[in-house]
């Protein structure tokens, strides 16, 4: 069974004081991390909860499920696409999403590029990096990240606010930290080679988003601490 609202609010505030205390840790302004609640796997009344609790945004993995969560659901939220993207659902990508998070290969820059200047609007993205070369993830390389930003720069139709990663599942907390420095590093380099801002560092998961905001995250994406385990992956 799915949680109810009361219990969501619970999880939402310990979530809160979690985010809030490593800010604190890393000298960083409590409100410098945005929180992204991940929905996927969990039916509708997630989204919903979100919303009812002011929150801004949620994330979605797989498109399909999004879509229809957007057709039955709430009013008012922005939904940020956090899962791979084939170019054959690019269109109703680029037409409904705000953001795509896991933007990783020329491919699927030049699909949303083409879509969203179709349908006459700005597309925000972020760069999915593998910063942790973990050949399970997908994400461009740290290597071919340059030419994936430059890439995507001159795309009149997106707008890139910056880099996303997920961190290799490893036993040690020490490798996730690693790759979220190593993000941090990417993001510092890209911006000096190319001068774009790219302030967002989407990084950071239930299980390791102190790892995260001590390195620098702007927005951690959680599922499993806001609305329990999901019922399938
Ligand atoms: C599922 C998912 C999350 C949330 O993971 P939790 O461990 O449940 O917090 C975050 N980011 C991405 C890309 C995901 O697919």
């Amino acid at each position: 069974m799915f949680i109810d609202f009361t219990r969501f609010e619970e999880n939402l505030g310990r979530v809160r004081d979690q985010i809030g205390r490593a800010a604190v840790a890393a000298g960083r302004p409590e409100d410098s991390v945005t929180l992204l609640p991940v929905t996927k796997n969990h039916p509708v009344d997630a989204a919903e909860y979100a919303l009812r609790a002011g929150l801004a945004q949620v994330g979605e993995n797989r498109v399909q499920e999004a879509l229809s969560k957007m057709e039955n659901g709430p009013e008012g939220l922005r939904w940020e696409l956090i899962g791979p993207l084939q170019s054959n659902k690019a269109k109703r990508v680029a037409e409904q999403f705000y953001r795509v998070q896991s933007v990783d290969r020329p491919k699927v820059v030049n699909a949303l590029q083409r879509h969203a200047a179709e349908a006459g609007r700005t597309l925000r993205v972020l760069l999915q990096v593998n910063a942790g070369r973990d050949p399970a993830k997908s994400g461009v390389s740290l290597e071919d990240a340059e030419s994936l930003l430059e890439l995507a720069l001159g795309q009149g139709n997106l707008e890139v606010d910056g880099l996303m990663t997920i961190a290799p599942l490893d036993d040690d907390p020490n490798v996730a930290r690693r790759s979220f420095a190593a993000l941090r590093k990417c993001r510092d380099r890209l911006a000096q080679a190319t001068g774009a801002l790219l302030e967002e560092l989407s990084m950071g998961m239930s299980g390791d988003l102190e790892a995260a905001i001590l390195e620098g995250s702007t927005m951690v994406r959680i599922g499993t601490s806001l609305y329990g385990e999901r019922q399938y992956e």
